[in-house]
């Protein structure tokens, strides 16, 4: 597979026009009303729609593929959800002109949760809570042949693209091919930069970054971890696969995700990682669960065999693991 391949650009085609269409759903929320907290209705639209859009287009360019995404449209086809099918319809006419609200839930239910040796793994919005925020979401897809990840993208509209300069231009899109590298581009497929993880090789020059929601992580730990460290920096808290982006362009050293006491049986979801674990791969980096092993995208939606994830710079990621044993 190269930059040609047809995978390649039905990806990127399909990343391109989710972010446009979840961008666009921010986009009238920030205009025309305040953001409940509670008020799932505009991440069930742009999640919604977002699948849709993906599946048909790679349905359209490989009818034997299957892809395994986050959500189906049962709940869309309840009568009292009719109002939100009629937003999700609208939303992704946008982009195909004409469509009607059947063809969006069948789009939709072109996802399955059954794998086969080679998959697409789909996150329509990764980070909901960051989306209703304000703060960060990615749009994840990837391409999975026996175990192994062959392509990785993430649209995240609301990222800066420049490391650590949050004030800047946003709207990044990652891509990551195996063994070709790591990339970034601006949404409009321009601005392309080759990623690399940092050198940073002391551990007290290290940063980390770490989900925002404390019940998605043990942060507690993660403290712990940094003090043992003799890390200074305070942990960059951010929502979504982001967090692999930031690593693979050297923004952050490490991502961790030790599982958190509240849920410690929870299993990660395939498609919460599989693109971010190319993207910092590709750039350098290395992935593995606290216990120095290779995550496993062989076993089905999640990744049954793993606890726990480490994405770092590949320099500190021993060290990392060492001050996670005590
Ligand atoms: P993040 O933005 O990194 O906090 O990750 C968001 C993802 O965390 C969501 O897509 C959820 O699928 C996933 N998630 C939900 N519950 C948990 C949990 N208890 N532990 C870890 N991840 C979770
Ligand atoms: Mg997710």
């Amino acid at each position: 597979m190269d930059e040609s391949s047809l995978e390649v650009l039905t990806a990127l085609q399909a990343i391109r026009l989710a972010s446009q269409l979840c961008q666009s759903v921010r986009g009238h929320l920030t205009r025309n009303q305040s953001i409940q907290k509670s008020d799932r209705s505009p991440v069930t639209i742009a999640d919604y729609g977002s699948q849709a859009i993906i599946c048909k287009l790679i349905r359209d360019a490989f009818p034997e593929d299957i892809i395994i995404a986050e959500e189906d449209s049962s709940e869309l086809r309840k009568g009292d959800h009719a109002e939100i099918l009629e937003h999700v319809r609208d939303y992704v006419s946008e982009i195909f002109p004409g469509t009607s609200s059947d063809e969006v839930c069948s789009w939709i239910d072109l996802s399955t949760h059954t794998i086969k040796s080679r998959f697409w793994a789909l996150d329509p919005i990764d980070g909901t809570k960051g989306f209703l925020r304000g703060d960060q979401y990615a749009i994840a897809l990837a391409l999975i042949e026996n175990g192994r990840i062959e392509l990785g993208l993430m649209g995240c509209p609301n990222l800066y693209l420049t490391p650590g300069q949050r004030h800047e231009k946003r709207g990044c899109l990652f891509f990551a091919l195996r063994g070709k590298g790591s990339f970034q581009f601006n949404l409009e497929g321009k601005e392309r930069r080759t990623l690399s993880v940092s050198t940073i090789s002391r551990p007290e020059d290290a940063s980390f970054t770490e989900s925002v929601e404390p019940d998605h992580a043990d942060h507690e730990t993660h403290v712990r971890v940094a003090k043992r460290l003799g890390m200074v920096l305070p942990p960059i808290k951010m929502d979504s696969q982001a967090k692999y982006g930031i690593v693979a362009r050297g923004e952050a050293t490490f991502y961790l995700r030790v599982p958190a006491s509240t849920e410690p049986e929870y299993k990660e979801k395939v498609w919460d990682h599989a693109a971010g674990v190319i993207i910092a791969e590709e750039a350098g980096g290395k992935v593995t669960d606290l216990h120095g092993q290779p995550l496993d995208f062989s076993c089905g939606i999640t990744l049954e065999r793993n606890e726990g994830i480490l994405v770092s710079n590949g320099i500190l990621h021993e060290v990392v693991l060492k001050a996670l044993e005590i």
